[in-house]
């Protein structure tokens, strides 16, 4: 039986080479690379439930819907308890629509200006979800949750990584998630966590899905 591609819905190059990796001898396609091979537009998803969960299995769904695979998808962000787990699964526009990752993190550390060390206590989160509507799974979404613990420093450091890596300290090692290479981030990240808790329902499926 030919075998069905898996389609991982995100736009982003990063994640994509990081799954890759995580998936080797899995034929992984981009949303971008799937409409080329369909010949058709893949509607972007809104991602408007209010927690990762729900973004997650939303955009597997209907990534899955259009394409006619199985589609994984993601949603992360960063939950910091003095401000009651906020910015949560707002984290990508925390600072607003479009504003990017310099105006986040300016209005992260103004939201906890004043508050000691020892209460900038946050997490990263990463929820992954598998939906194949037309096929075995049907109206099925496994899903799997990656954490990462860390605290949240008053500056900036590191140069490396995105969004929130350089305020998020990883006590374990004495860095920042902009401070650890590409190697080590890829490794400990709460993606990375999530996609050891999914891989072996996610192998198991395809292999039963591709009659192998
Ligand atoms: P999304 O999963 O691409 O929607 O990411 C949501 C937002 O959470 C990103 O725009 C970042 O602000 C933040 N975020 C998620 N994962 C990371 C990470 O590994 N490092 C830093 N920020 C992250």
């Amino acid at each position: 039986m030919k075998q069905r591609p898996l389609v991982f819905a995100t736009r982003n190059k990063g994640k994509l080479v990081e799954l890759r990796q995580l998936l080797p001898g899995v034929d992984v396609l981009s949303v971008d690379e799937a409409a080329q091979r369909l010949g058709r537009e893949i509607p972007e998803v809104i991602e408007d439930a209010d927690t990762f969960a729900g973004n997650a299995i939303k955009k597997a769904r209907e990534v899955s819907q259009v394409t006619g695979l199985p589609a994984l998808a993601d949603d992360s962000g960063l939950e910091v308890d003095a401000l009651g787990g906020a910015p949560g699964v707002y984290s990508a526009r925390y600072a607003g629509e479009g504003a990017g990752d310099a105006a986040n993190n300016a209005k992260l550390l103004a939201a906890l200006a004043g508050v000691p060390a020892a209460e900038r206590t946050a997490r990263f989160r990463c929820v992954l979800a598998l939906a194949d509507v037309a096929g075995a799974l049907g109206t099925e979404t496994l899903t799997a949750d990656g954490v990462c613990e860390g605290t949240l420093l008053d500056e900036a450091r590191g140069t490396g990584g995105f969004g929130y890596d350089p305020l998020f300290l990883f006590p374990e090692l004495g860095k920042t998630f902009a401070e650890l290479g590409v190697g080590t981030k890829g490794d400990l990240s709460h993606r990375a966590r999530a996609m050891r808790a999914i891989k072996p329902r996610l192998l198991s499926y395809l292999q039963q899905a591709n009659g192998q």
